[in-house]
């Protein structure tokens, strides 16, 4: 019985603002999402079906996780065998998990990316990168990302994607090539993206969120392309964010950090360090105050 695995990368945004809720219920966002080495394991076996079953079976290395219709993985297996037409199969799949779950880091969608491709390749469908997103897209907003990975100007639900690069005309090695970021796991509980959502949509930004929300765009797509460390960081979702957020974001300062950020709709907090070793000591001063965290690459 063969069986394949990936790794299911996460996502950390750089900049996420939520615009009008729209007729479908979701709302038009513009985020830059960029993947990195945090990963979760996806395994996808593909047992004899004999003609005729439509087995799905799930196995999750984190207890929380439901293993059933409700993991998204199983969500994106239904759809991608619907999209293509397959009506007999026998699968199990099993999820290594690395990546905090509910911490806006986009675990579960990166999972359900991760068994698309497998899907893809175990039986065989040849789709293409843009099909998989559509299929991908059924099942959660940010799976097409999941699925092409690296640094994306996303808008609409976060479908629509643009990759953002640094110019040929700059020199590398540039600085955002050994950039690596520290994610902490905040005390806070973690947070539901629909009630994250909600509250957004009673709370308009204060005047200096306002002026960042128009003009900070620009200014990080600038230093992106220009290939430094970007500074201007922003999240509509800190303007709701629970409260323990901001003193990881101050301490994350203190070691170092060149900027900081709340990732999604949190809890998770990461800064931005000029190197990978930079990251690490600064990991290794949080984990011996008992903090969870991770010191990552950006992809
Ligand atoms: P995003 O950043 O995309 O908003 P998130 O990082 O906040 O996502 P996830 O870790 O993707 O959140 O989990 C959201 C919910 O989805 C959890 O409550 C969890 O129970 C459910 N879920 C279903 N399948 C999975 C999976 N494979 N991994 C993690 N969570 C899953």
């Amino acid at each position: 019985m063969p069986t394949i695995t990936a790794e299911a990368r996460a996502k950390i945004n750089l900049w996420l603002t939520v615009g009008e809720k729209r007729p479908d219920g979701y709302h038009d966002i513009e985020t830059v999402m960029r993947q990195v080495s945090l990963c979760d394991l996806v395994s996808v076996t593909r047992r004899p079906d004999h003609g005729e079953d439509r087995l799905i079976e799930v196995h999750c290395s984190d207890p929380g996780i439901p293993a059933d219709r409700r993991n998204i993985v199983w969500k994106c297996a239904e759809a991608f065998f619907d999209a293509y037409g397959i009506r007999a199969y026998n699968i199990y799949i099993d999820i290594e998990k690395h990546i905090p779950q509910a911490a806006g880091l986009a675990g579960g969608s990166a999972d359900g990316a991760a068994a698309l491709r497998l899907l893809n390749q175990l039986f065989r469908a040849d789709a293409s990168l843009e099909f998989l997103c559509s299929v991908g897209a059924k099942v959660g907003a940010d799976i097409p990302f999941c699925l092409t990975g690296g640094m994306q100007l996303c808008r609409g639900k976060g479908e629509r994607m643009t990759p953002v690069t640094v110019s040929p005309s700059v020199a590398r090695p540039a600085p955002i090539d050994s950039c690596a970021a520290l994610i902490v796991k905040s005390p806070a509980l973690s947070v539901s993206t629909g009630e994250a959502y909600r509250m957004l949509d009673e709370i308009p930004p204060s005047p200096a969120d306002a002026e960042l929300r128009r003009t900070g765009l620009n200014m990080l797509l600038g230093e992106l392309r220009d290939g430094r460390i970007p500074r201007t960081l922003y999240n509509d979702f800190e303007r709701t964010a629970p409260r323990e957020v901001f003193p990881v974001k101050d301490r994350l300062l203190s070691l170092g950090a060149v900027s900081v950020l709340m990732s999604g709709s949190g809890p998770s907090v990461y800064g931005l360090f000029e190197g990978l070793r930079d990251a690490e000591d600064a990991r290794d001063a949080l984990a011996a105050e008992g903090v969870d965290c991770f010191a990552v690459r950006l992809l």
